[in-house]
């Protein structure tokens, strides 16, 4: 068996298993290889079955006293109930619907159990504990646990993860041998072995930091490759020109950080090498505008512009603002999005073909292979983290080494953007647009549900539109409790507390026409409320809606709850955000209390990462690079310098890793690209 071979050829995996396997993006037995304990039960330490603290997992070592049968429950389930004990205290262990659990266990005989420890100490139990004899424990003191699904268990996987390994011929090296001795690592296969049967911690030790390098450089390389960019120059040379005409035709002055910003992309678009640059400011600082001052330039210089947008309404709204700013000067905006008509698609792309659009506003839709600029020379990326590594590549792709700009409302730690990004400046809006108030937040329990909704009812008597998002659409979709779903709401909560008024929901199963419509809307003013799920589109600017109601705040990050509360008073006055949360725990008050207090994105980015840890802010969706298997880009920041400076020496000696030693290599940088590509 090798690697390539699918994992239906695994014994006791048939067409259902398999399947369930794909759910957890396993195919082949590759695949499941790389499919990487999330931990482990540690056999070899257990602990005295009178001081195993309440409620954890932990191991105890327990001789079987006597087995107390099986006892058949209503609704024909099953209870199987054994006494056991160690030199501590006894331990009641029960399994529920398993008849069969403690068939193999022998009275008088000693095993490991691993599990919660539950009851008074007088009464000590376990339920559905996992049991190990002496043999196992000795042969695997360390037991992987493994991401599971449902219907296929962590021990499930891994027995087909045993068998892989008895089975399956060596994993090829991608490292070459150079590579691992000048950095210590142990070969793949060894590796591999390592992290699913670890004979103590100190193999799982060299095994994940061999395994994070590897996963880390190929992350590093396949970006390397596919920017394509580099020292090159540029294709899109310009002159510089004063952007005093361009500030003088809006009916408002630009903030100061405006200026800078667009100032310090007109130096970049003057320069002989492409320009590379981030424009980074929290939601509503006016980065369309400062944009719109590149696009200008670029179009003096006689030059092409492209914008691309992660969805269809936003580019639409991007297209008519931009063409209501840059009509003075005579520039004319294409918009391509999906869901054009066939006529307006090809109308749109002779414009773009001929050079008679000096902007092109689009989603993804403006990489479609059909799309051929006259003379692309400035790139621009909106709400960047929506997109995959590839795709802000492939736009840059359109010409042959055009400028390019990425615009985020999320703070991005320097080492992740080096990551993403290679080389980039970073330009900041540190200042919103005068006039413009802070948002004003409050975190509210349920119980003062019914009282907010009599001051919504004010709100809209007074013009204001409003937004309400709860984390379901339906009921039923998740077991945790207290959770509100759109669609319930609107009908027995909204709508009964708000009568007469026009209330809209949005929600992801919507169809994209579905959604653009109930968009369209609510942006005209024809909605007073929408009831939506988060996917509220980013960046839309409905400029009456003024108040932003989050149902089950605990639910999200406080990033996530920022995004959302940019979306509201963005056409002046006083906007209000309001927190829903009955959640009582103290780090929850804590936090949502803290948002009340600050309207800082920068600041809000930064609790988060101090308290609730990376995981959270790096979130997949957030920065648009594969899912990793093992590496964890904010905490492994040392491999990540180590995997960055390796990638340039490789590169350097071998750009296309061509040479032979760097095949499996190159295999699994393009393996990666293409997982990109998903992304
Ligand atoms: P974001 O940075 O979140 O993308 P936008 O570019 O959508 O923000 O701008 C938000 C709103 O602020 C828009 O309605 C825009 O017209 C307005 N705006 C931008 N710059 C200024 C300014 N200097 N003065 C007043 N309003 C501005
Ligand atoms: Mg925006």
């Amino acid at each position: 068996m090798n690697c390539e071979d699918q994992v239906q050829f695994l014994k006791r995996v048939g067409p259902v298993l398999a399947k369930k396997f794909a759910r957890l993006g396993i195919v082949t037995v590759g695949d499941l290889l790389a499919h990487y304990p999330r931990r482990y039960v540690d056999y070899a330490h257990p602990v005295p079955v009178l001081s195993a603290p309440a409620g954890e997992e932990v191991v105890v070592k327990a001789t079987v006293y006597a087995k107390l049968g099986t006892t058949r429950l209503p609704g024909g389930r099953t209870l199987v109930k054994v006494q056991a004990g160690d030199d501590s205290a006894s331990l009641t262990l029960t399994w529920f619907n398993i008849p069969y659990a403690a068939d193999k266990l022998l009275v008088d005989e000693t095993y490991w159990f691993a599990g919660r420890v539950g009851g008074p100490l007088t009464a000590r139990e376990m339920v559905s504990p996992v049991v190990r004899t002496c043999a196992q424990v000795k042969a695997a003191p360390f037991s992987a646990v493994y991401p599971q699904t449902e219907g296929l268990s962590s021990a499930v996987i891994g027995r087909c993860v045993a068998q892989a390994l008895e089975q399956c011929v060596p994993l090829p090296d991608p490292l070459p041998p150079e590579l691992r001795r000048r950095f210590r690592l142990p070969d793949k296969w060894t590796a591999v072995r390592m992290i699913h049967r670890p004979a103590g911690p100190e193999e799982i030790a060299a095994a994940r930091r061999r395994l994070i390098f590897e996963e880390l450089l190929c992350l590093q390389l396949a970006l390397t490759l596919s920017r394509s960019r580099g020292q090159q120059r540029t294709s899109a040379p310009m002159e510089p020109r004063p952007l005093e005409p361009f500030w003088a035709s809006l009916p408002f002055a630009p903030t100061g950080a405006q200026r800078r910003a667009a100032e310090e992309i007109a130096a970049d678009l003057c320069r002989p090498a492409p320009m590379n640059r981030l424009l980074q400011g929290d939601v509503g600082s006016g980065k369309t505008l400062v944009a719109a001052a590149g696009i200008y330039l670029a179009a003096l210089n006689g030059w092409q512009s492209a914008l691309m947008a992660p969805t269809e309404i936003l580019a639409v709204q991007h297209a008519e603002n931009l063409q209501k700013t840059l009509a003075p000067f005579g520039l004319r905006v294409a918009l391509l999005t999906g869901s054009m008509k066939a006529a307006a698609k090809k109308a749109a792309l002779a414009a773009i073909a001929s050079g008679e659009a000096d902007l092109v506003v689009g989603t993804h839709a403006v990489l479609g292979t059909g799309v051929e600029f006259a003379r692309l020379g400035l790139a621009i990326v909106d709400e960047q983290h929506r997109f995959g590594v590839r795709q802000r590549g492939q736009l840059a792709g359109k010409a042959g080494a055009p400028h390019l700009l990425v615009m985020s409302a999320t703070p991005i730690p320097r080492t992740l953007s080096l990551l993403m990004y290679g080389d980039l400046d970073v330009s900041i809006l540190d200042e919103l647009p005068p006039g413009r108030m802070p948002i004003k937040t409050y975190a509210i329990t349920g119980k003062k549900r019914r009282d907010m909704f009599a001051y919504l009812d004010k709100c809209i008597a007074a013009g204001q539109q409003v937004y309400i998002v709860c984390p379901l659409i339906e009921e039923g979709e998740n077991t945790a409790q207290g959770m509100q779903a759109a669609k319930t709401y609107l009908e027995q909560v909204a709508k009964p507390l708000l009568p007469g008024r026009r209330i809209g929901l949005m929600h992801g199963r919507l169809k994209p026409k579905e959604k653009a419509e109930v968009m369209a809307a609510f942006s005209a003013g024809e909605l007073d409320v929408l009831v939506s799920t988060t996917v509220i589109e980013v960046g839309v600017d409905v400029p009456r809606a003024g108040v932003m109601v989050i149902e089950n705040a605990e639910r999200y990050g406080l990033s996530a709850l920022h995004q959302l509360r940019g979306r509201v008073g963005r056409g002046g006055g006083q906007a209000v955000c309001i927190l829903i949360s009955d959640h009582e725990g103290e780090a929850v008050r804590d936090r949502l209390r803290f948002l009340c207090h600050t309207t800082d994105g920068f600041q809000v980015a930064q609790y988060d990462l101090d308290h609730r840890g990376p995981g959270d802010f790096f979130g997949s969706r957030q920065h648009g690079l594969p899912t990793l298997q093992i590496a964890d880009l904010a905490s492994d920041t040392r491999a990540l310098y180590a995997a960055q400076q390796t990638a340039h020496e490789l590169l350097e000696a071998d750009p296309g890793l061509d040479k032979p030693e760097h095949q499996v290599l190159a295999r699994q940088v393009e393996q990666l690209l293409r997982r990109a590509a998903l992304n």
